[in-house]
């Protein structure tokens, strides 16, 4: 499975914007944007840069493909699929990339990030509809319940429950903190996605 090798908060220093690839470190004073005020190591966030309509497209791409997680041509698969989908192509882009396994668990708070999620479900700890799924770029359906394996439930990263009240789940997941267990309850809608990510601009990017 490819993967970035570059260090995450690089990523976000390359984007220019903190893009919350490390759980609880991206909100403390420990964040490495914060520190270097968002300056890459040997630049100055200053200087002047002519940016093109391509430069922006194409770092729009960059930024979402390094927030899911994804290499290029995982993610030029996604483009497709939601370009021969009906309706707008860089929503349904977007909902495709939410509706990821990997995704999904993140979001139901099992783990602080997208690669942690990545890591465990590669490692077999969680079910899908009461079934073994190790595969992080399934892509869930409306009723879908994700569940710990009976087997894992002792596993450090899921004993500890108490910090999934304070967590705010998107409206298209219902999580039943009692059983432990989260589902897909709708699409998300445009409303539930980053406001800050531009999906149309990846779109004029594959469109050229
Ligand atoms: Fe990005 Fe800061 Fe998190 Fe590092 S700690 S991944 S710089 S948000």
């Amino acid at each position: 499975m490819g993967r970035y090798l570059e260090s995450k908060c690089k990523q976000c220093l390359r984007e220019h914007q903190k893009l919350f690839l490390k759980g609880d470190r991206c909100f403390s004073g420990k964040c490495a944007f914060t520190r270097r005020n968002g300056a890459l190591p040997g630049s100055s966030k200053y200087m002047y840069r002519r940016t093109s309509d391509f430069a922006v497209q194409f770092r729009e791409k960059q930024k979402i493909k390094r927030i899911y997680g994804l290499l290029e041509k995982q993610f030029r698969r996604y483009y497709a699929l939601a370009n021969r989908k009906t309706g707008d192509t860089g929503y349904n882009l977007l909902a495709f990339l939410e509706l990821r396994l990997d995704n999904v668990v993140f979001k139901m708070g099992y783990t602080p990030n997208r690669t942690t999620a990545r890591q465990l479900i590669t490692h077999g700890h969680f079910l899908v509809n009461e079934k073994s799924n190790n595969i992080p770029s399934s892509i869930l359906k409306v009723g879908d319940t994700v569940s710990v394996k009976l087997s894992s439930q002792d596993n450090n990263y899921f004993k500890d429950n108490t910090a999934k009240n304070e967590i705010k789940y998107p409206k298209w997941i219902k999580f039943d903190s009692k059983k432990n267990t989260g589902t897909v309850v709708g699409i998300p809608s445009k409303d539930d996605m980053d406001p800050s990510l531009q999906p149309n601009l990846v779109v004029e990017y594959y469109s050229r």
